[in-house]
């Protein structure tokens, strides 16, 4: 029989295919699948559309059958069939393919012929139809049987040299693909697409959703029934104790779900049922604690199934960690993990996208530029965004428990690109707060605001046992304002990227601005004090040095002597976060040593200053003033520059 050549463009594609040194040569099986099912899909609707009644719905399947002697798997299902034509024009040639016109595109734009390297991707990326068959097969055999027709044909090919095309027999309509697999060599095993274990897995895999039976016999094992062993011969005790006897047998089995949660009537679906979906299809042992669930039919009809992780995922915080929902198109799997469908503030948020209007051949490459994807992309993220704000609202303890898991990544989400998202997450964080002792948003922080309060007051701090310690914390609490504690490191980038919230500005009770909310005899009193004290200030600077920028009087320090706060862009909080970065090291705040002028200590002070040069006067301020600096730093949660002069000036003050 002669054979025949195929046409240009089909055996470019065929190169591709045969030498393609591609890893998931598995998605094979997705495709003759896929074929499978669109025949079935083209039979029940000719068979409608002519109102033949013999064409029974039930009766559609595709089977699977693997022959381990003959290195074989065969594909077959009972679909509409391709007439000899039809065989010559569909598998003869490729009128239009994606993988093709993508390949061209890149040698035009390249001038010359794309790389092998670049072919394996491009494999990677693209449903790549019936041509997949020969990443895995040397040779294959389709017979076919059109609908409607008495004769079937079998077309040939072991590749680029071309197939051949004769008469066959066949009982029945539908296509039956013979793939003869490659021998296995070191890197690629070719034979476990014999194994029943791997065949399952991948129809579970990609194609779980077809909705057609794909079947395929298997091996069972049982035990046998009781009676049938206790016949064996002697019937004693001793024989009756025997292991129970297994035997094998052969059984037809489904291999796919068929119907997909996510079409099932809503209200046909239990919560149970979504969750033990959520934990065997993304492998979490925990229920999720939010289940989204949307359709929308318009421009891009698409079904969403969304899915809040109740736990964070192991490798949530690291670079492994991959964003991403699956993306089907018609109950077919196109894609594992569409990153291009969630912002990376939201990447907590597993589940998949279904959607008749994506074609099977669409590529990581055009994903991007997509018009569908990124409308539903948009639609999805509003979606979102809704429902953790309803989940707010209705479950606060639900949603702090969220918060605790993935609410640094809503506050990286307004920190990262600096801050063009922070309107659209600042409703949704949470931060500790003074007067309620428990997490509060932002809009309950100002909704208790008082009257003449301008400003959100924060306080960052290492936990809030500390925070609360601090001497201007207790002091902005005494004057009756609610305060922020910041204890998560990135708290306090994330309001200085925000600024404000509201129209009201963020403000750290350590920054100067806090004096905007004294009295003016308070002020009178602090000026009066700094103009008396002038060189006491100035000796106390000089003596700590390069350490402190600034000694000072302060009016809100309460009952506390003295406290530590800084100046400039970057505080000591900050200070902290950066220097534990490996490239930031020996970052300082400007420290600003702050001395209440009320306090007793003070007093001390003045009185030893005022005796003059000797061991009672300077020398024993400068004493006071180290033991004080070291006070302060300690409560700021910082650690003393120089211990062991600390434990010499204890053992000082001791034994003088
Ligand atoms: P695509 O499915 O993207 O059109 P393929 O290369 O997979 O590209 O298949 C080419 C054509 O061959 C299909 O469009 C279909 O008409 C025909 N075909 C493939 N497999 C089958 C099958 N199992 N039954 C009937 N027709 C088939």
């Amino acid at each position: 029989m002669a054979k025949k050549q195929f046409k240009a463009e089909s055996r470019k594609l065929l190169d591709m295919m045969i030498n393609s040194i591609y890893t998931h040569k598995e998605i094979f099986l997705r495709e003759l699948i896929s074929n499978g099912s669109d025949a079935l899909d083209k039979l029940y609707y000719t068979t409608l559309q002519e109102g033949e009644s013999g064409v029974k719905r039930s009766d559609f399947h595709i089977d699977l059958a693997a022959d381990k002697e003959a290195r074989t798997l065969t594909i077959s299902d009972n679909g509409i069939g391709m007439s000899e034509k039809e065989l010559e024009q569909n598998l003869g040639t490729i009128a239009r393919s994606g993988s093709l016109a993508f390949k061209e595109e890149m040698e035009k734009k390249e001038g010359g012929a794309a790389g092998q390297g670049q072919d394996t991707d491009i494999i990677g990326q693209f449903g790549v139809g019936f041509y997949s068959a020969f990443m895995v097969a040397d040779q294959v055999e389709v017979t076919s049987k059109k609908y409607g027709e008495d004769t079937a044909h079998r077309w040939v090919s072991a590749g680029a040299d071309g197939y051949t095309l004769e008469e066959a027999e066949k009982d029945g309509w539908g296509t039956v693909i013979v793939l003869h697999l490659k021998q296995d060599t070191e890197g690629e095993d070719y034979s476990q697409y014999l194994e029943e274990y791997t065949l399952k897995g991948l129809v579970r895999k990609y194609s779980d959703y077809i909705h057609y039976p794909i079947q395929m016999m298997v091996t069972k094992h049982r035990t046998k029934a009781p009676e049938e062993s206790e016949q064996t011969e002697g019937g004693t005790d001793a024989a009756s104790e025997k292991a129970p006897e297994t035997e094998t047998y052969q059984e037809l089995e489904t291999l796919n779900s068929m119907e997909p949660i996510w079409k099932r009537p809503k209200d046909k679906v239990t919560d149970e049922e979504y969750h033990s979906f959520y934990k065997s299809r993304f492998n979490d042992f925990a229920d999720p604690c939010r289940v989204i669930r949307t359709s929308v039919e318009g421009v891009s009809s698409y079904t969403a199934l969304l899915f809040i992780p109740g736990q964070t995922p192991f490798d949530y915080y690291t670079q492994d960690y991959e964003k991403g929902l699956a993306l089907y198109s018609s109950g077919v799997l196109i894609m594992d993990k569409c990153k291009e469908l969630l912002p990376d503030y939201f990447n907590f948020v597993r589940g998949l996208v279904d959607s008749q209007d994506l074609s099977l051949n669409i590529s990581r490459e055009t994903l991007q530029h997509d018009r569908q994807v990124k409308l539903i992309a948009r639609n999805l993220e509003k979606k979102i965004k809704n429902e953790l704000l309803e989940f707010l609202k209705t479950d606060r303890e639900g949603y702090e428990k969220f918060f605790g898991n993935f609410g640094r990544q809503l506050k990286y989400g307004i920190y990262d690109g600096y801050g063009v998202n922070k309107d659209k997450l600042a409703d949704l964080i949470l931060f500790y707060s003074s007067a309620e002792k428990k997490l509060i948003t932002l809009d309950e922080y100002l909704a208790k605001m008082k009257t003449d309060q301008e400003k959100i007051y924060y306080a960052p701090g290492e936990t809030v046992e500390k925070i609360d310690q601090l001497p201007q914390v207790q002091a902005a609490k005494a004057k009756g304002f609610e305060v922020l504690y910041l204890t998560d490191e990135i708290d306090e980038f994330v309001v200085k990227m925000m600024q404000d919230y509201k129209e009201k500005a963020f403000c750290s009770v350590s920054e100067e601005d806090m004096s905007v909310q004294e009295t003016e005899e308070e002020k009178e009193a602090l000026k009066k004090a700094v103009d008396e004290n002038q060189d006491l200030l100035a000796f106390m600077k000089e003596t700590l040095g390069e350490k402190v920028a600034e000694v000072k009087f302060s009016g809100r320090l309460g009952d506390a002597p003295v406290t530590l706060t800084s100046k400039g862009g970057i505080s000591l909080e900050m200070e902290k976060t950066l220097n534990r970065m490996p490239v930031n090291r020996g970052i300082r705040a400007e420290r600003v040593l702050e001395l209440n002028p009320d306090s007793p200590v003070t007093g001390k002070l003045k009185e030893s200053f005022g005796r003059g040069d000797g061991a009672d006067g300077k020398e024993l301020t400068a004493l006071y003033t180290r033991l004080l600096y070291d006070q302060a730093v300690l409560i700021s949660g910082l650690s003393v520059d120089d211990p062991s002069q600390l434990s010499q000036d204890i053992d000082a003050l001791i034994i003088r």
